[in-house]
C-alpha cells in the first residue's frame, strides 16, 4: 500500500520535481525513488486536487464463496433453460436427446459437426435451450453432491410398454430434492404394447398427478425413434421455462460450473463450462477449485471459437494449469495472480475438509445434533432386497418422528446399496439403511469420500431400534 514518489507524479500527469517540492512544504524530504504510504499519497494528492482511492486487490480477502454473490433482482434478464433428459436404462434417453438435436438442426449450423462437448444449444424459433448431454443420473447426482445445481428442468422419459422402473423412481427423488421442473416423455408411444394409461397411473404413485387427471404434471406422448411428438416436447420445455422466468446478470465477472473436462494430449486440460452468472470472456483469468489459468481460446458447442458465452451457453475453454472437477464451480476473478492464489488457499482448505468429512452424517454425530437442536430431520435412504419390505420398513420408521425430529425418508428401492444412492444421500445429509442388501465396492469407496453411514440390518427391528435410540438420545454403540 506504497507508491514512488515519480509513479505519483505519473498518474497525476506533473513533473516529479513539481511534487518533491510540494512534498517538502509538506515537511516531507523526497526523491523521485522513495516510497510514500497511502496517507501521505492522499494528502499530496489532495493538494493537487486529486482524490487517490485504494486499489480493491486485496488478494488475501478474495474468496470463493464472496465471488458468488448474489444479484440485485433489476439486475436479472431472461437466460436460457437448462435442460436434462433422464430415466431409466433403454426407456429411449439419448434417442430422444438424438431426436430433439437432430430436429433443430438449422441450415446454418448443418454444415458444422456437432462437438461433444457435454452440453449442446438447441434453437427453437428463435429462443434457445441448453441440453446437458449426459443422459442419465450419474452425472446429475455427481454433480449435485458437488453443490451444482445446473439443472432447470428434468425431462424424464418413460417407456409407454414398459413402466416406471428403479431408475425412473431415482430420477423423480432426485429431481424433487433438487426443486427441478418435471415434464414427463412418455416414450416408444409407436409401439404395440404402449399404454400411457398406465404410465399416468404410475406417476401418480410418485405424487406427480398428469395434467389431464387434474394435477401439474406435463406429460407429452412421443416416439423419438419415429421424430413424434418432439415439437410439443420441445414447446412444454419453453412453456415451463416461460412460467418459472430464469434469470441471471450477464454483466458482472462470470461464475459457471465444470460439466466436463479432460486432459488433450495437443491442448492440454480442456473443460466445459456452463456459465450461470455474467459473461465468461477470452483473455478471463479463471479459478475452478484448485485449478486456475486465463482463458486461452473458447469454443461453443458446434465447434466455433467464441470471445464471449453468456448465462446458460456451454463453452469448451483451454488455458487452465490443471484438469478441474466436472461438477466444481469456476469463477472469473481480476487477474492470473489472484486465481494462483485462491487456488493454492483452496487446496489448502480440501486437505482440512477431507480429515472433517470422514466425521460427517454418522449416527453418533447426528444425535449430537439432534441433541444441541441444530438438526430436526433425520433423512433416510432404505434399499431393500425384497419389494414388499420397503414399505414396513418406511412405515416403521416414519412413525419414529415426534415433535422434535422429524423423520423422512428420502428416497427407497430395491436392490443394492449403488454409488447414486450414496450421492442422493450425502445431497440430502442422509443415512443409507439397508435390509438384505450391501453396498458394491464402488459405492462402498463413494460413501467413505463422501462421509455417509451406511447401515445394513437382517431385521427390521435392529433399524428400529437404533433410529429409536438416536432420536431418543440413547444411541449406544452397536456395531
Ligand atoms: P437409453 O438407454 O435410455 O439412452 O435408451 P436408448 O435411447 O439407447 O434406446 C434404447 C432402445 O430403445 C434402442 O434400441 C432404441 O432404438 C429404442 N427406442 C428408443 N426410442 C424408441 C421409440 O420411440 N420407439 C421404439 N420402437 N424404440 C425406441
Amino acid at each position: 500500500k506504497s507508491i514512488l514518489v515519480r509513479d505519483l507524479a505519473d498518474k497525476m500527469k506533473i513533473n516529479t520535481t513539481e511534487l518533491i517540492s510540494k512534498l517538502i512544504t509538506l515537511g516531507v524530504m523526497a526523491n523521485q525513488n522513495q516510497e510514500l504510504d497511502f496517507d501521505t499519497a492522499l494528502l499530496i494528492a489532495d493538494e493537487f486536487g486529486f482524490n487517490v482511492k485504494l486499489k480493491e486487490t486485496n488478494v488475501i480477502d478474495n474468496n470463493l464463496e464472496s465471488l458468488d454473490y448474489e444479484d440485485k433482482e433489476e439486475d436479472l434478464i431472461p437466460r436460457p433453460p437448462v435442460v436434462t433428459v433422464m430415466g431409466h436404462v433403454d426407456h429411449g434417453k439419448t434417442s430422444t436427446l438424438d431426436a430433439i438435436r437432430n430436429t433443430r438442426v438449422t441450415k446454418s449450423e448443418a454444415g458444422g459437426i456437432t462437438q461433444h462437448i457435454g452440453a449442446s444449444t438447441i434453437n427453437i424459433n428463435g429462443q434457445k435451450v441448453v441440453f446437458l448431454d449426459t443422459p442419465g443420473h450419474e452425472a446429475f447426482t455427481a454433480m449435485r453432491a458437488r453443490g451444482a445445481n445446473i439443472t432447470d428442468i428434468t425431462v424424464l422419459v418413460v417407456a409407454a410398454d414398459d413402466g416406471i422402473m428403479p431408475q425412473t423412481v431415482e430420477a423423480i427423488n432426485h429431481s424433487k430434492n433438487a426443486g427441478v421442473e418435471i415434464i414427463v416423455a412418455i416414450n416408444k408411444m409407436d409401439k404395440e404394447g404402449a399404454n400411457p394409461d398406465r404410465i399416468k397411473q404410475e406417476l401418480t404413485e410418485y405424487g406427480l398427478v398428469p395434467e389431464d387427471w387434474g394435477g401439474d404434471t406435463i406429460t407429452v406422448p412421443i416416439s423419438a425413434k419415429k421424430n413424434e411428438g418432439i415439437d410439443e416436447l420441445l414447446e412444454m420445455i419453453l412453456m415451463v421455462a416461460e412460467m418459472q422466468e430464469y434469470k441471471a446478470n450477464p454483466n458482472r465477472k462470470a461464475v459457471g460450473t465444470i460439466i466436463e473436462a479432460k486432459l488433450d494430449k495437443g491442448k492440454g486440460p480442456v473443460a466445459t463450462v456452463l456459465v450461470q452468472k455474467g459473461t465468461l470472456k477470452f483473455g478471463d483469468a479463471v479459478v475452478s477449485g484448485c485449478v486456475s489459468g486465463k482463458i486461452r481460446a473458447m469454443f461453443d458447442d458446434k465447434g466455433k471459437s467464441v470471445k464471449k458465452a453468456k448465462p446458460s451457453i456451454p463453452v469448451q475453454i483451454l488455458g487452465l494449469s490443471d484438469v478441474p472437477e466436472s461438477g466444481d464451480k469456476i469463477y472469473v476473478v481480476d487477474d492470473e495472480k489472484i486465481a494462483r492464489n485462491i487456488a493454492q488457499k483452496e487446496q489448502d482448505k480440501a486437505k482440512e475438509e477431507k480429515v472433517k468429512k470422514q466425521e460427517n452424517l454418522s449416527l453418533d454425530a447426528l444425535f449430537d445434533s439432534i441433541k444441541d437442536g441444530s438438526v430436526k430431520d433425520l433423512n433416510l435412504v432404505i434399499k431393500t432386497d425384497v419389494k414388499g419390505t420397503i414399505d414396513a420398513v418406511a412405515n416403521s420408521l416414519l412413525k419414529l418422528s415426534n415433535e422434535e425430529v422429524k423423520v423422512n425418508i428420502i428416497h427407497s428401492g430395491v436392490g443394492g446399496i449403488s454409488e447414486s444412492d450414496v450421492l442422493l444421500a450425502s445431497t440430502s445429509n442422509a443415512i443409507i439403511i439397508g435390509f438384505n442388501v450391501r453396498p458394491g465396492v464402488v459405492a462402498e469407496k463413494a460413501a467413505k469420500d463422501q462421509g455417509v453411514e451406511i447401515k445394513t440390518y437382517r431385521v427390521i427391528y435392529d433399524a428400529i431400534d437404533d433410529i429409536k435410540n438416536a432420536i431418543n438420545g440413547m444411541l449406544k454403540p452397536v456395531y
